[in-house]
């Protein structure tokens, strides 16, 4: 692979361009997991690209990898099915021992280790990360972890899973955003020894599940940094998740725009293109300002997250924007199909249902609102 944009963007197009729309309706149909796609971006080391190279990654930028993401999705492929690779190694490359990132950044690096799942929302907290209820007791060299995750995307298909889990009682914490401690859970041990995993049916075609955790024994070497500081070193990663999954959506306004405009081009109704009449022009070309606005905010964040700069504001303002283009530009291109958006051939219709996801997970549009208001306009803390 190569660190130049305009090479990243036409070597994803050409890896993207082995995944028609048929390989994508068929996977979405039987809800398989994509393996042969991400093998590829695995082989082509892109999912390694944050990956410093003195651990066998690339070393590229946020920039970068956003730029991979963007145009996966505005290749009309699912970016979803591995992104978490990508940002999820930042927490053991910013917080690991030293033992950890020799141990496990080179493995991932070479596609032989795959990170994919991070487990955090629970049933009972949800949005309430703090209030998770996941034990871990320190018993000797081990820790003992008790409790159930929920939304574990892609657990089925990943080696290790990043688990955050509380080591100290709510009430005995010296703060109430310490007393949670990061852990790597080595899944190919786990399953089936404190560890069961179970898909959850959704309307989309995403290996998400629900994890049940019962005794599972894990060894206090894979005790990410210190004990008690998880939820930083969670939020610390944030960022990086939020721009690049901003960068998805803007990929996927690309692809709804792209085809909406296709179609109203040609498209015959009463004896002319659909795409003459202004009704249906105006949208499109709202959705398409929508995109390009948006896709400011994420080349902003991004470039302040390279810099090594504060970007929390315009990471979530990234996200947020990005999340509400993608989904305009979705809903035009459903209405610019008629009803021929409904029919699976077009693609339309997945995508649609895909896009939504991002107005609620990562992190729901209220939440960032919430952010906004409170740490950026200074009102009052609401909970
Ligand atoms: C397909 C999918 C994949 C996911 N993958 C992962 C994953 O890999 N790992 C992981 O840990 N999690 C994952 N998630 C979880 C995701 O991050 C959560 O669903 C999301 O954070 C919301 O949590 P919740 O579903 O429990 O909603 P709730 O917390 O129950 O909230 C429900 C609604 O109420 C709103 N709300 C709640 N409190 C407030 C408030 N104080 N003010 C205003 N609005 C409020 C929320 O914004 C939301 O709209 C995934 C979710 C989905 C759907």
């Amino acid at each position: 692979m190569s660190g130049n944009f305009s090479d990243i963007r036409e070597q994803i197009r050409a890896l993207c361009a082995g995944f028609p729309g048929a390989y994508w309706r068929e996977h979405d149909r039987a809800r398989t997991y994509p393996r042969e796609f991400v093998d590829a971006l695995t082989t082509g080391g892109w999912l390694a690209c944050l990956i410093p190279e003195a651990y066998g990654g690339s070393g590229l930028g946020l920039r970068e990898a956003a730029a991979i993401m963007e145009e996966i999705q505005a290749s009309g492929c699912n970016g979803a099915a591995a992104h978490a690779q990508m940002y999820t190694m930042g927490t053991i490359l910013r917080h690991g021992s030293d033992a950890q990132k020799t141990s496990y950044l080179p493995e991932i690096a070479a596609g032989r280790l795959r990170l994919q799942a991070f487990g955090v929302t629970e049933p009972e907290s949800g949005t309430d990360t703090l209030s998770l209820r996941t034990r871990a007791v320190r018993d000797g060299d081990h820790y003992i972890v008790n409790g159930s995750k929920v939304w574990t995307s892609r657990a089925e298909h990943s080696d290790l899973m990043l688990l955050l889990a509380r080591t100290t009682a709510r009430e005995d914490a010296p703060s109430r955003t310490e007393g949670l401690s990061v852990f790597i859970v080595d899944l190919r041990e786990a399953r089936g020894k404190g560890i069961e995993i179970r898909p959850i049916p959704t309307m989309i075609n995403h290996a998400t599940c629900e994890v049940f955790i019962d005794n599972l024994r894990v060894p206090a070497a894979n005790l990410i940094g210190e004990e008690g500081k998880g939820f930083r070193y969670i939020l610390d990663g944030m960022n990086a998740e939020r721009i690049l999954i901003g960068a998805e959506c803007i990929g996927d306004a690309r692809w709804f725009v792209a085809r909406a405009g296709d179609y109203a081009k040609t498209r015959k109704v009463f004896n002319r293109p659909i795409g003459q009449n202004q009704g249906v022009q105006f949208p499109i070309a709202r959705a398409y300002a929508q995109m390009r606005a948006a896709a400011l905010m994420v080349e902003r964040a991004a470039a302040l997250f390279d810099a090594g700069e504060r970007c929390g504001e315009e990471a979530n303002l990234a996200k947020l924007l990005a999340s509400e283009a993608s989904w305009e530009a979705a809903d035009t291109c459903m209405q610019t199909f008629g009803g021929y958006g409904f029919a699976e051939e077009f693609d339309v219709e997945r995508k649609f249902r895909e896009a939504r996801l991002y107005r609620t997970a990562p992190i729901s549009t209220n939440m960032i609102l919430s952010y906004v208001a409170e740490h950026v306009l200074g009102l009052p803390r609401s909970y």
